[in-house]
């Protein structure tokens, strides 16, 4: 497994790799690696040659500093997984490689997909994954690019900057990795304590709910029934939607879409958790 640090040494054997036509699949990660992300390279490396995983905290998708300080990191435990799982290369880049002239988001337009849930409770988020997953793009120049469906929107958001602004990379969205009992696997978890995650499977429960019953109700009596079952609980939840996983448009009526999805944003005390499913 091979450890690169910057930039150009890396687009230049990337771009040697490519010579030997070589497909490349990329997984870009914020470290804290758990069966999530490992579940994303095992399936990248059942279909490309070559597997790069990007390990980096990126500071522009951050809008609380607190949230970037306590981001979990572990990088030499991160490089074992890696290795573990026969990984090809880590690109672990610092900042300033990353970020060579500001550290600041570029103004890409992502058609209105950044307007609401993840998007309207952190304000600037998507305009800093944009930026850094075009750099990415640009830097590893990648045949197919894995993201998880656990960030549905982020999914959507770079499948689109992908497509519009010819970045190349096929971008395909994997299923999210749960624990034994339900709670979606996330970095963020090793900031809850057992008990803690057992409480928070109240988000897992609710969309499993919800994909149960949502035949007998409307849109909106799902959500009210979620968000009074929170109000009873040790979660304070951000948001319930229901929306078409193509627009993200909010449905108030299930017969106006094909399809349909379920997305719930909540905070276990500082521990902020999102998760999302398909309900049709
Ligand atoms: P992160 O390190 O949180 O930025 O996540 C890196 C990639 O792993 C993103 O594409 C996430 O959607 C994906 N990911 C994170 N958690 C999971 C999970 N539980 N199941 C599947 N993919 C995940």
């Amino acid at each position: 497994m091979l450890i690169f640090e910057q930039v150009y040494p890396l687009n230049n054997h990337l771009k040697d790799l490519k010579k030997q036509k070589k497909s490349i699949g990329f997984v870009a990660t914020m470290g804290a690696l758990h069966s999530g992300h490992i579940s994303l390279v095992r399936q990248a490396k059942a279909r490309n040659s070559i597997v790069v995983v990007s390990i980096f905290v990126n500071p522009t998708q951050f809008n609380k500093q607190d949230d970037l300080i306590k981001y979990p990191r572990n990088t030499e435990r991160d490089k074992e997984l890696l290795k573990e799982v026969d990984c090809d290369i880590v690109f672990i880049p610092t900042v300033e490689e990353m970020y060579p002239n500001k550290v600041e988001p570029e103004n890409i337009d992502l058609n209105g997909l950044d307007l609401n849930m993840e998007g309207s409770f952190r304000s600037n988020h998507f305009d800093g994954v944009a930026t850094v997953v075009k750099r990415f793009f640009e830097i590893i120049n990648p045949d197919q690019a894995y993201f998880g469906l656990k960030d549905f929107q982020q999914y959507l958001i770079v499948k689109h900057i992908s497509k519009v602004l010819n970045l190349g990379p096929e971008v395909v969205g994997l299923e999210i990795e749960r624990n034994e009992k339900g709670l979606a696997l996330s970095s963020r978890n090793q900031r809850l304590s057992v008990s803690e995650q057992n409480e928070a499977l109240m988000i897992y429960k609710s969309i499993a709910w919800a994909k149960e019953n949502y035949k007998h109700f409307s849109p909106s009596e799902i959500k009210k029934k979620i968000h009074l079952d929170f109000e009873k609980s040790n979660l304070k939840l951000e948001y319930v939607e229901i929306c078409d996983p193509h627009s993200l448009k909010e449905i108030s009526q299930w017969s106006d879409f094909k399809e349909a999805r379920i997305f719930i944003a909540a905070n276990h005390g500082k521990v902020r958790l999102i998760d999302n499913d398909r309900l049709f």
